[in-house]
């Protein structure tokens, strides 16, 4: 039987998609060939790959603007030094609000000085901080629009005088937003495009070439752009898996379109933990994330009867981060209202047997 999966990465992809993912491996578009056993400079690929990078831009609503879409390796985790690489003179500034933040952070300060612009993590990140003032100067502003382990994401994103990147990994493609305010935004696939292997990078090609360091061909987003993001043999599959959850995403109507089913199921996950109270919430109210909800019991005895209801109710993935403890519910795009329907009766549930 299919599980709920509630995983937060890799994570659950639309059942469409892993039909039609799992048809190309044994005749990739009725030519006789695997798509594992092509050659990425086949025509057949080469398709995948600008229909990937081209429905990237459209999801955003950034075609003919400047940017580019660009499909690497090495994870997101490749781009907090990436980005430094390519853009850090002097001077970035960071906001701190989490694992992924600090991580981004600790590999920048080998090509500059960081300014932590303002951080929650006196209070283990369960806020978004705000109304912090931003210095003059910098080269850029990074950001994580959405905090994976600790279920926190930023709803208002701040003005800026220096160019703007988001690590937006875990909510890309959840939710409308002017993405025109940033100038780079990357995402490991694995949490809301694709499968593990490839990393989603959108830049606006007009800041690059301002850096005077020498950057080496593969970690030099000027390469990847001059080469179509085929200066070397791409992640084939992952690619291919996620231009094809592009598409579905696509035909359901889009960002928009998903931004509301993905509010309604949080809305519905949300209000039980306010109003069960055998749970509660990790994040603060206003900066809940509508993919990630940290929870836990209010009572710690109960963890074993509720663990084996969720078991046995076919849910998959719903134990939180060592970090922050209890119980995280990742809810992706992919994941059906009728599967937080699933969690939220087993919540209310546990709540009668108590
Ligand atoms: C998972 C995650 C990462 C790390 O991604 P890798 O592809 O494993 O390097 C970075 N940032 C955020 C917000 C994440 O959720």
């Amino acid at each position: 039987m299919k599980k709920h999966n509630f995983s937060a990465g890799p994570c659950i992809l639309p059942q469409d998609v892993f039909k039609e993912a799992s048809q190309a491996i044994l005749d990739f578009n009725d030519s006789g060939l695997s798509i594992l056993e092509i050659s990425h400079r086949s025509k057949d690929f080469v398709d995948v790959m600008d229909e990937a990078r081209q429905l990237a831009l459209e999801l955003l609503g950034l075609e003919g603007k400047g940017y580019k879409a660009l499909f690497l390796q090495g994870g997101a985790s490749t781009q907090f030094l990436m980005t430094a690489y390519n853009l850090l003179q002097s001077k970035a500034g960071y906001i701190n609000t989490g694992t992924w933040s600090d991580k981004a952070i600790k590999e920048a300060k080998l090509f500059g000085e960081i300014v932590e612009v303002a951080s929650s993590k006196e209070a283990n990140f369960n806020y978004i901080p705000k109304g912090y003032s931003i210095p003059e100067g910098l080269d850029y502003l990074h950001l994580t629009s959405n905090n994976t382990i600790f279920g926190t994401q930023i709803k208002d994103f701040p003005e800026v005088d220096c160019p703007l990147i988001c690590d937006m990994s875990s909510d890309i493609f959840s939710r409308e937003i002017d993405f025109g305010q940033f100038d780079l935004i990357y995402a490991g696939a694995q949490k809301n495009m694709g499968p593990a292997g490839t990393t989603l990078v959108v830049i606006r090609e007009d800041i690059l070439g301002k850096v005077t360091r020498q950057i080496p061909s593969m970690l030099n987003y000027e390469t990847h752009i001059s080469k179509g993001s085929m200066f070397n043999t791409p992640a084939v599959y992952a690619v291919y898996v996620s231009m094809l959850t592009m598409r579905w995403l696509k035909k359901l109507g889009g960002v928009k379109a998903i931004e509301e089913i993905n509010d309604r199921k949080a809305t519905l996950l949300y209000s039980e933990i306010e109003l069960n109270p055998l749970f509660k919430g990790f994040a603060a109210k206003e900066d809940r994330s509508t993919m990630n909800a940290t929870f836990s019991l209010t009572d710690g005895d109960l963890k074993d009867a509720f663990d084996t209801m969720w078991k046995e109710a076919g849910i998959n993935g719903l134990n939180g981060h060592r970090s922050v403890g209890g119980y995280r519910a990742s809810m992706y795009n992919a994941l059906s209202m009728d599967s937080v329907g699933v969690l939220v009766d087993v919540m209310s549930e546990l709540e009668r047997k108590a």
